[in-house]
């Protein structure tokens, strides 16, 4: 069965203006990197346009509330015919609604093609991102949060537990906030710290129902990639002792990778393919291989597209080259 890459036209109409480093120039430089490589991965990775997400599905994780705020702000920039800043990173352009829901699509369709059967696993190329997006709050360049709709749209579909690996090197303050009382969500990342947004604190081990199923693993810059990976590694072993998930999505950022502008640790794609082989082996013995991984961080293009195709290669099962 094949791996799917999963994307949508319309995630390249969110305008975030010229300097931005979340831009549509990424999908564009991913998207042409796996056209590129398609003869070397043997057939095995399809692309498939997704859906969009429907504004019933992002109520599955954000309020009403928000949904109109980005709403009006979509609109007063296409009244303007031009940008808004919903804050000093997080900016929406008249395209961006259509996007929003399209990146959302992204994920949704994976999870879909996973449960009927005719796919393996999935990367998203997914754009605007969505971890920092909270319940009622865009932040961090994300407008609503596409891992977590899609964990509760899994969770509608019939999978009751989930765990959510998080190796964008900043925190995903909005996915542990919204599932932090959540006994069914797992919810692990591995950060950069101290960096933006300032959260993911390593006594952060989830509230009330939810106890113990957060894991915060804080890391400082310049960690060498063995040792990112190790602590990794420990922190996977210590989330799986006592969860079982049904599927595994990763919000997988590549601005941990050795060069991003706006991060400090280490990792190449060799690292990248390597944790992407570990995430499948825990997902082939819990969860009859269900990983769908998400796009989230990733700034620097080249380094962005060797990155993404080296977990991409590894999802296919096949060795980094
Ligand atoms: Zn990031």
């Amino acid at each position: 069965m094949h791996t799917l890459f999963v994307s949508h036209p319309d995630c390249a109409t969110h305008d975030t203006g010229p300097g931005h480093p979340e831009s549509a120039r990424r999908l564009q430089a991913l998207s042409a990197a796996l056209d590129q490589a398609q003869p070397a991965l043997q057939g095995r990775v399809t692309r498939v346009d997704a859906r969009h997400a429907s504004e019933d599905e992002l109520e599955l994780v954000h309020s009403r509330g928000h949904l109109e705020k980005v709403q009006a702000a979509v609109r007063a920039a296409a009244h303007s015919q031009g940008l808004l800043h919903l804050d000093p990173d997080t900016v929406v352009s008249p395209g961006s609604w259509q996007a929003a829901l399209a990146a959302c699509g992204t994920v949704l369709t994976a999870v879909e093609a996973l449960l009927d059967g005719s796919a393996r696993n999935a990367f998203c190329a997914a754009r605007p991102p969505g971890h920092h997006a909270t319940r009622d709050r865009a932040m961090g360049f994300c407008l609503f949060n596409n891992v977590a709709v899609a964990a509760r749209h899994a969770q509608q579909r019939g999978l009751q537990r989930v765990l959510i690996v998080d190796w964008d090197v900043h925190h995903g303050n909005g996915t542990e906030a919204i599932f932090y009382a959540d006994p069914d969500v797992y919810y692990l990342s591995m950060h950069q710290s101290p960096h933006y947004p300032g959260t993911g604190q390593r006594g952060r081990r989830g509230h009330d129902q939810g106890e113990g199923r957060n894991l915060n693993l804080p890391v400082p810059p310049g960690l060498p990639a063995e040792r990112y990976i190790s602590q990794l590694l420990s922190g996977l072993e210590l989330a799986l002792s006592d969860f079982g998930p049904d599927i595994v999505f990763v919000s997988s950022g590549f601005d941990a990778a050795l060069g991003d502008p706006l991060a400090g640790l280490t990792l190449t794609p060799a690292d990248y393919h390597r944790l992407t082989r570990h995430v499948m082996e825990v997902a082939a013995s819990q969860c009859e291989n269900r990983v769908v991984s998400v796009l989230e961080g990733g700034y620097a293009l080249e380094l962005l597209s060797g990155c993404a195709l080296a977990h991409i290669r590894a999802l296919a099962d096949l060795d980094l080259c």
